[in-house]
């Protein structure tokens, strides 16, 4: 039998992890960005039993290279161009560690009180480096929580909207109709679906050229429902949409639901971020009157995964729908009203310490540092921009005003999937598509932490002689 792992054990095998780490990172450009690894393959390389006695620590970390490594796709890769980032850094793992370490469970302020400040303190700073309402401050009526993700946070939003909605009024579930754009992200069906409303009650209003929501067939969509007898409660509006970064146009938007009573929530799970910089605030014009907001530091913040920031601008409706007091929950604390309990703003009930990680980021970077960086991707992003532009068979499909830029090969969908693979197979880069007007359009993302202008020089080299190649067969 194996004891516990005593400390002298633990710092060893401790500083042994972070040298892991750092090799790691410093040869991932030597590793294929995308897996290549067949369905079943690590699964078949594992014992088909949990071992009965102990293993020594050495042998775990044997298999951590030789089976889980070869099986991850290297987001942490500066040739990671997919998706969008989940990009961390090294005060957030060393943030991350210490949650870990610490190991608290921050369900009640009386359960950690240093937890739900901190959460508390570290959003509240974010609400003035994003140049966010202050309405969505905590001393104030609002406030703001660290969710596990933008699709929890559409969750608890749409909770939220559907109790203010049924409270107040004599209303059944299929009655209600939620609103996003064609393009909005798919957790606010998902939502929708969890929340005991059917499907088809979500109406994907049509975008415009730029791929943004349509504020005048929202609107008439949702005087045409009125008149049908359904119930308008929620719509969700997005700063940056994962196909194309679009950015719906929230106050028109809000002057409508207003109108209406309608929840305004605003997904920015991937786009907030570039607010940190004044010049790009404007992508946060209008949220003045909305009900809810998230981005997602997990994303593009250097922050690793799991870390959304949503905010709410009147916590009580919030609260109101996900509370419950058990007894054995009851403390004086809670029942004083002079403290935050987190477990009322989201889902389960327990949670990690996740501040740390962030606070650890926004000290260790300081405000500067992380504009410093945001323009510096939005910089390598318009270097790529520009030079495909010079290649004759390449389009540019979308505008790009951040860090993301859709393109395509003007010869057809068949050579842009036959691109979006070599790419992949050839393992220094890796992208994905979308399809936009119905046309397969690849998708470059810039954000993670370490890539650089040589990376997306030689990307385009690539891809040259990529498509090259293509063309001679
Ligand atoms: C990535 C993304 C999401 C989903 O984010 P999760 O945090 O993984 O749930 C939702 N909306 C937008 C606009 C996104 O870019």
């Amino acid at each position: 039998m194996s004891h516990h792992m005593d400390w002298e054990e633990f710092r060893r095998n401790g500083y042994r992890m972070i040298d892991e780490l750092i090799e790691y990172h410093t040869t991932i450009e030597d590793r294929p960005v995308l897996s290549r690894t067949q369905p079943g393959e690590v699964r078949s390389a594992l014992p088909s039993e949990a071992p009965v006695e102990g293993e020594s620590f050495d042998r775990i970390m044997e298999d951590v290279r030789n089976i889980v490594y070869p099986g991850l796709t290297h987001w942490q890769s500066p040739g990671f161009f997919a998706y969008f980032p989940a990009n961390t850094s090294g005060p957030s793992i060393l943030g991350e560690l210490l949650s870990a370490g610490l190991g608290v469970q921050g369900m009640l302020w009386q359960t950690s009180p240093a937890c739900t400040e901190l959460e508390a303190h570290v959003l509240d700073w974010l609400v003035d480096m994003l140049g966010l309402p202050a309405v969505f401050r905590s001393d104030g009526p609002g406030g703001g929580v660290i969710q596990d993700s933008a699709s929890s946070a559409c969750l608890c939003a749409l909770i939220a909207a559907r109790h203010r909605m049924v409270q107040e009024n004599d209303i059944r579930l299929p009655q209600l109709v939620a609103y996003c754009s064609e393009h909005a992200h798919s957790s606010v069906e998902k939502a929708l679906r969890i929340a005991g409303i059917p499907a088809a009650n979500l109406r994907k209003v049509p975008a415009d050229d730029t791929y943004a929501m349509r504020a005048d067939v929202f609107s008439a969509t949702v005087t045409a429902d009125i008149s049908a007898g359904y119930v308008p409660f929620f719509v969700c509006a997005t700063i940056g949409t994962t196909s194309s970064h679009a950015i719906d146009p929230v106050a028109s938007i809000t002057e409508v639901a207003a109108h209406h009573g309608l929840w305004v929530h605003v997904d920015a799970a991937m786009a907030g971020t570039a607010a940190l910089c004044p010049e790009f605030r404007y992508i946060h014009d209008g949220l003045a009157g909305v009900d809810s907001y998230c981005f997602n530091p997990h994303k593009w913040m250097f922050t690793n995964f799991d870390c959304d920031c949503f905010y709410v601008s009147d916590r009580s409706a919030l609260v109101r729908s996900l509370s419950i007091l058990p007894e054995y929950l009851r403390n004086t604390a809670s029942e004083s009203g002079s403290v935050i309990d987190y477990r009322d703003w989201q889902v389960p009930l327990g949670r990690r310490f996740r501040a740390l990680k962030l606070w650890f980021v926004i000290r260790h970077y300081g405000v500067s540092g992380l504009q410093f960086h945001i323009r510096e991707h939005m910089r390598l992003a318009r270097i790529f921009a520009s030079e495909l532009e010079k290649l004759p068979r390449f389009e540019i499909v979308a505008p790009h005003p951040l860090n993301l830029v859709c393109f395509r090969h003007t010869s057809g969908d068949e050579t842009n999937r036959l691109l979006e693979q070599r790419i992949a197979e050839e393992g220094r880069y890796y992208l994905t598509h979308t399809l936009l007007d119905g046309a397969y359009v690849l998708r470059l993302s810039v954000g993670q932490t370490y890539t650089e202008e040589r990376h997306i020089r030689s990307f385009i080299k690539d891809l040259v002689t990529i498509e090259a190649k293509l063309h001679s067969g």
